[in-house]
């Protein structure tokens, strides 16, 4: 069976999916970069749609999908707008992941059936001192009875402007380095937590991406998920998973840039005929067509290895490495086939190549990624 077919299940979810961001998305996308902003109206149409907690089980009120929905997800979204399918990532494949792998029964009854009907979450990792070297954050938990009293700045957190719900990495005993590191979850509204100034950024405009800022934060020791000292591994895990929703934000994005090259090729006229009857254009959209189609077996290998239950971190890092290159090739030569056309806002595939940038930074940078796959093919001889 190709990778690439999909389910009954999953072939309904892509189309509606691709409708929605068709028919909803589509015409807010460029309003939405400019202003910065995720239009508040699309927020609970996402939550209808189902797409905000794929993998909620029954139990929680959810439709208990699966990784590779979430992938299908993130894709159809992001090959409208990537900003959007960052939100809908970030909920999916590290927040959502993360309490239905860590989170203790009275967390995930708590918050699960929030997160799938009103519950934007932000997963803040990352500081202004630590990117790569996450591990060395300098946000720190400190017990006090049946609380921990956090204090630090977060950088960088997506969905922050959105979100209702944080999980927040604190280091709880810095002598002990990284198995100090603690992962709790924050609500919006507790006293000491704040989030703060919002990015102006290159792309992905439309997604907030903040600065948290925690103050004498007091946190019950009920919120600590997964265990005390076990941020690292946490952290760790989700990423993992994290990697292979990039990559298909990337994918999503490249076949957005792909559709939008190829639907324009065939409309704009050159020397009395439309440019897509030039062999130079139809190479170049065949040759974007077979880097994407390989990006797409690079990402669903990567998913369905993961709901098999096998050893993914490999392929998950490979995907993220070549699909985010290959989206910043493929967006570069959209913005090509629509000449001038593609060099103005106008047009979409402007605000695509500003958005396919981000792909090769977060989540580990492309370095990051290559370490990853070194170490474990490496180790593999
Ligand atoms: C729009 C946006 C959204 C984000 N969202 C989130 C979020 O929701 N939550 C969160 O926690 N973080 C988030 N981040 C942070 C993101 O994950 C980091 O920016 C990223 O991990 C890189 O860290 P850094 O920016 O500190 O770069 P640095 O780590 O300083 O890296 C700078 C350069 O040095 C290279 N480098 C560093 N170390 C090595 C090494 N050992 N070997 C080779 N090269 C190396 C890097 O590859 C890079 O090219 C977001 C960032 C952005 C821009």
């Amino acid at each position: 069976m190709p990778l690439t077919s999909l389910t009954k299940d999953e072939t309904i979810l892509r189309d509606s999916v691709r409708r929605f961001a068709q028919n909803k998305i589509a015409p807010l996308v460029r309003e939405m970069d400019e202003a910065q902003k995720i239009d508040p109206a699309l927020l609970p149409q996402l939550f209808e749609l189902g797409i905000l907690g794929i993998e909620v089980p029954e139990q929680y009120g959810g439709f208990g999908g699966s990784f590779m929905g979430a992938i299908l997800a993130v894709e159809e979204i992001s090959a409208v707008d990537p900003a959007v399918g960052v939100l809908v990532d970030v909920q999916n494949t590290l927040t959502v992941n993360a309490l239905l792998r860590w989170g203790n029964e009275e967390q995930k009854k708590k918050y699960l059936p929030r997160m799938n009907t009103d519950t934007i979450c932000s997963y803040a990792l990352s500081e202004a001192s630590s990117g790569s070297d996450a591990f060395s954050l300098k946000t720190q938990a400190r017990r006090d009875g049946e609380d921990f009293i956090l204090n630090g700045r977060k950088l960088w957190i997506s969905n922050a402007a959105e979100a209702n719900l944080f999980i927040v990495f604190a280091n709880a005993n810095p002598a002990a380095g990284y198995k100090g590191i603690t992962a709790f979850m924050i609500e919006r509204g507790t006293p000491g937590f704040q989030v703060g100034k919002k990015e102006d950024k290159l792309g992905i405009r439309a997604s907030s991406t903040c600065e948290l800022l925690l103050d004498d934060c007091r946190v019950p020791a009920a919120n600590v998920l997964g265990e005390v000292g076990k941020g690292y591994k946490i952290a760790i895990e989700t990423l993992n998973e994290g990697r292979i929703g990039i990559a298909a934000q990337m994918l999503g994005l490249a076949q957005g840039a792909w559709n939008y090259a190829a639907r324009y090729s065939q409309e704009r006229e050159q020397f009395g005929k439309p440019i897509a009857s030039f062999q130079a254009v139809q190479f170049t959209l065949s040759e974007m067509a077979i880097e994407i189609e390989a990006a797409r077996l690079m990402v669903y290998n990567a998913a369905r290895m993961k709901d098999a239950g096998l050893p993914f971190v490999k392929e998950a890092a490979m995907a993220k490495h070549f699909v985010s290159q290959m989206a910043e090739k493929i967006a570069s030569q959209a913005v090509e086939i629509f000449g001038g056309y593609g060099f103005v806002k106008d047009y979409p595939v402007e605000k695509l190549y500003r958005d396919a940038k981000i792909g090769k930074i977060y989540e580990g940078t492309s370095n990051m990624q290559l370490a990853t796959i070194s170490k474990l093919i490496l180790a593999a001889r």
